[in-house]
């Protein structure tokens, strides 16, 4: 059989087909990012299916509208108005199969094949999985402390067809990295100055757990502006609900129209559940608790990284979200040290997919919401002898 170049040039998940090895029982593993099943308000969700159904019946097993159920997409834009103050309407939400859906279609929508996307480097792996499906051409801008390098973003803005630019605003995916208040504003000026699109992917902002939440960069202020959120940190992932927040009409039909021709809509009978479910819950206490939950374990894993790593390896230390990212300054690769830290039976995601074009990079992502603060330990304390 002869095979697309499209397909055959997307790299199948590095990180799918890392858990397969460090899946097994005895490994401990920074290596998923995963929430905490723990944080699955099961009981809660079971009744709202039981209540869901009895209220609307046949309506959660049919076809439904690709714009998503409307009272979720009321329900979330009346969020937005109260806690980021912006002017949402229910008709600028539009309900996806995960946010994951909404990149891909962004790129069918926006991207010719060699059309450019600016991407933060590192940057995250399914956001380059799902682009790399519309042919692109990545522009890579480094991913700083605070946020994207300014001069490497106006370099990447000169290029053409320029297209859009990607960014995870909080604690981001791989690095658990937060743009400062002062590099929003000053991206947000320099992309008013050019046509092109800024996706705000935002599945972590409301799992902040040290600091004070950030405006948007864009949302509210650029018109060409796209916000992505999720149900899959604070809720769930396997219903598998996320959203595309635009008040550019023209872009949202053209998604409507990728939509229709991806997966007609998304899950209703998801959707029914949700929103049962935010209408009758406490949430805000909901998410809470997966901050405090977050928090402890976070805090367990800088404070062995601190004790039990060499200094030549520094690290973030994340205000909220769900990674750490930790960089070697010893020559060694994230490749190599994957190998020996597998032997000592401790697993993390090396740096390299998150970069669209360097290999043999000297970084690693752990993941701390999966582990008892006893096991981040052990498993920070053996990859601190192998670093
Ligand atoms: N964007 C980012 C930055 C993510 O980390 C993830 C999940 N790992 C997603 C999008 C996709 O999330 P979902 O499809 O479950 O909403």
């Amino acid at each position: 059989m002869q095979y697309s170049d499209r397909i055959l040039n997307t790299p199948s998940s590095f990180i799918r087909n890392i858990l397969k090895v460090t899946d097994s029982k005895d490994v401990i593993s920074f290596a998923g990012g995963l929430p905490n099943p723990i944080s699955f308000p099961i009981d809660a969700l079971k009744a709202s299916v039981d209540h869901a159904i009895g209220e609307n019946g046949s309506k959660l097993f049919q076809y439904s509208s690709t714009q998503g159920y409307a009272p979720l997409r009321e329900y979330i834009a009346a969020k937005y108005q109260r806690v980021h103050g912006l002017d949402i309407q229910p008709e600028d939400v539009f309900i996806t199969t995960g946010s994951q859906q909404a990149l891909e279609l962004i790129g069918k929508v926006l991207i010719n094949k060699g059309d450019g996307i600016i991407m933060e480097e590192p940057g995250y792996l399914g956001a380059i999985q799902a682009f790399t499906l519309s042919e692109p051409t990545f522009y890579p801008v480094t991913l700083e402390n605070d946020g994207l390098n300014l001069e490497e973003l106006e370099n990447a803005l000169q290029q053409k067809n320029v297209k859009f630019v990607y960014t995870v605003p909080n604690f981001q995916n791989p690095t658990g990295l937060t743009y400062s208040k002062e590099k929003r504003e000053q991206i947000c000026e320099i992309l008013s100055k050019y046509d092109v699109a800024l996706i705000e992917d935002d599945p972590y902002g409301e799992l902040r757990f040290q600091g004070e939440p950030l405006p948007y960069i864009g949302a509210g202020k650029l018109e060409n502006s796209i916000l992505l959120g999720s149900f899959s940190k604070t809720v769930t992932p396997g219903m598998r609900l996320g959203f595309i927040i635009t008040k550019n009409k023209e872009l949202m039909q053209h998604i409507e129209t990728a939509k229709q021709a991806s997966d007609l809509h998304t899950n209703i009978f998801s959707q029914y559940v949700i929103y049962d479910y935010l209408a009758n819950n406490e949430y805000t206490e909901h998410v809470n608790k997966i901050i405090a939950l977050y928090k402890e374990q976070s805090d367990t894993m800088l404070a062995a990284m601190d004790e039990f790593f060499p200094a030549h390896v520094t690290y973030t230390k994340p205000e909220g979200g769900m990674f750490i990212w930790a960089t070697m300054n010893n020559g060694a690769t994230a490749l190599e040290v994957f190998e020996k830290a597998m032997e000592q039976k401790v697993a993390f995601v090396p740096g390299d997919p998150f970069y669209t074009s360097k290999t043999g990079v000297n970084t690693l992502r752990l993941n701390y919401t999966n582990a008892t603060p006893e096991v981040i330990r052990e498993g920070i304390k053996r990859l601190g002898s192998i670093l």
